[in-house]
């Protein structure tokens, strides 16, 4: 698994919905890329930011998070709402 496969598989990691062999592959990577590791934190930190954002829209977004994460984020939590 490469860094970018990472982050497309990063959404499904954290809900629990990724197969069995992609998540043997995604966690062996995260063994050997400290990258990842600090961009799974990251992204996690994103994800409750997001949550509490949608308390109050004019929240504003710290500067220590990267735009493509915070795209990365809002995309996964469009993605299962229409059930
Ligand atoms: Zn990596």
């Amino acid at each position: 698994m490469t860094c970018r496969e990472l982050t497309a598989f990063i959404a499904d990691y954290l809900s629990g919905d990724l197969p069995p062999d992609s998540k043997i592959e995604f966690e062996r990577h995260l063994d050997v890329c400290p990258n990842c590791v600090t961009y799974l934190d990251g992204y996690q930190d994103t994800v409750r930011l997001g949550r509490h954002a949608c308390d109050d829209d004019d929240a504003p977004v710290p500067d220590t998070v990267p735009e493509a994460l915070i795209e990365a984020v809002l995309s996964a939590r469009s993605k299962p709402s229409q059930a």
